[in-house]
């Protein structure tokens, strides 16, 4: 009997009493290797020393204290941090508690943007289908996930969604990538002349889509169209890294390797990396100083932002990435990561697609590799891989509704920047079992 009401009602969770490393043990004593990062979370894996020792620092020192009457050293000294390592121009950072919460501070930051300015008319934002940018009501609006939303959707703030950037399923053969991504550009393009270029806030996107669709980059030169597009119309630019940001791709932001910037950029999960619940908005000056020019103050808050104990974690984590050259380090093991995907997997007859970037990786399970069809959603398939895998002892993160939100299952895998090239070759010698398992249980 539990009393906790858990995301399913009628599983059963082992039970997590310890971490170290890339491996989670549950009461059992049973070993998993945490090859998602739980959601890709945990960028330096479990009980890192040094992420333990600045918490418990900070605790001693003062763990919380509201930011209406302090700052504190150390929230200072992580937006320093942040705003050194940031795309050209952020000369802020606004701290919450999560993904979710940044998406919504990020919102309001771009709404109050255009009152301060003089265009209160801008009332509209377009988003992307199949993208994910948080569960709570503004965050879930704009996200485009037909699965998440259906039921709340009186609930949610009305958003153009334009095409995701798609290319396994949406890129015609006749098509090259660069006029694939022209024809995204001009379709967002419509959108916006169909609103009003002068009614847009902003236009939303994860950098490189995680949850929902499986670890989908961009092709080239499509973010920069859409970079373009939007300086055009004066309309905000408002990159996603929740999960792909903070190293995770291999750079620190992920909008790096596009050579674009955004105006307000959201991170949060490899920010702290699971040691505390922190997310941040990062935010360019421009928009600072609308601000502190206008009504002087950002209308929006929460009791827990900037949290003591929070900073000190992220500070640390981040401080680590730096220290060990990890970013290096996820470029490596993420040649080595596909390389053994690609060996085990890539001409397996139920992978139809293998993509990502860095340390973040997606892998999409078709019934029929040469015709792409999805698997039939009512049996599952994403739930079997995830049973299987756990019972190999392998944490990943597959979901299904890949192609439209009821459609399609990927296997998302995210592993800490720490992973070792044995446990790359166990993750992968697992998954692989786990996927032909899965895909007994459903056939
Ligand atoms: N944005 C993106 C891109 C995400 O992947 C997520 C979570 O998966 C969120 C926002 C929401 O973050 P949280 O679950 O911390 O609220």
């Amino acid at each position: 009997m539990t009393h906790v009401l858990h995301r399913q009602l009628s599983s059963r969770l082992p039970v997590a009493v310890a971490g170290d490393g890339v491996c989670l043990v549950d009461r059992e004593g049973r070993r998993y290797i945490d090859a998602s990062g739980g959601a890709a979370v945990s960028c330096l894996g479990h009980g890192h020393r040094d992420v333990l020792a600045a918490m418990h620092a900070q605790i001693d020192r003062i763990a919380y204290a509201h930011t209406s009457f302090f700052t504190t050293e150390v929230a200072e000294q992580l937006a320093d941090h942040l705003v050194a390592h940031a795309p050209a121009g952020m000369s802020h950072a606004y701290f919450v508690s999560g993904g979710s919460e940044a998406v919504e501070a990020a919102l309001k930051m771009a709404r109050q943007y255009f009152v301060e300015t003089g265009q209160p008319q801008r009332e509209h934002f377009i988003a992307r289908r199949q993208s994910y940018h948080g569960n709570t009501l503004g965050a879930l609006a704009v996200g485009g996930n037909e699965w998440r939303r259906r039921q709340f959707a009186p609930l949610l703030i009305p958003v153009t969604h334009v095409s995701p950037c798609y290319e396994y399923r949406d890129r015609r053969d006749d098509e090259t990538p660069g006029q694939y991504g022209r024809r995204l550009v001009q379709e967002l393009s419509d959108a916006i002349d169909h609103l009003g270029g002068d009614r847009v806030i902003a236009f939303v996107a994860e950098t490189v889509v995680g949850a929902t669709a499986g670890a989908l980059p961009p092709v080239p030169g499509y973010l920069k169209g859409v970079r373009e597009l939007c300086d055009r119309h004066g309309i905000l630019l408002i990159l996603d890294e929740v999960m792909c940001g903070m190293g995770r791709t291999g750079t620190l932001h992920a909008c790096e390797q596009e050579g674009v910037v955004p105006d307000l950029l959201t991170i949060a999960k490899g920010l702290g990396g699971g040691y505390q619940p922190i997310g941040a908005v990062l935010a360019q000056g421009r928009i600072v100083d609308a601000f502190a020019r206008g009504s002087g103050m950002f209308h929006h808050g929460h009791t827990y932002i900037g949290h003591a104990v929070a900073c000190a974690a992220a500070l640390a984590v981040q401080q680590v990435i730096e220290r060990d050259g990890l970013l290096e380090r996820v470029r490596r093991q993420g040649r080595g990561l596909v390389e053994r995907l690609c060996a085990a997997l890539g001409g397996h007859p139920h992978v139809g697609d293998i993509r990502g970037r860095g340390l973040f990786w997606g892998i999409e399970l078709v019934r029929d590799r040469a015709a792409k069809t999805p698997f039939d959603p009512a049996r599952k398939l994403h739930a079997a891989v995830r049973r299987e895998s756990m019972a190999r002892g392998l944490m990943v993160y597959p979901m299904g509704g890949t192609i439209d939100g009821r459609l399609g299952d990927h296997v998302l895998l995210a592993p800490p920047f720490i992973v070792g090239d044995a446990e790359l070759d166990a993750i992968v010698e697992r998954l692989a079992g786990a996927i032909d398992a899965a895909v007994a249980a459903v056939a």
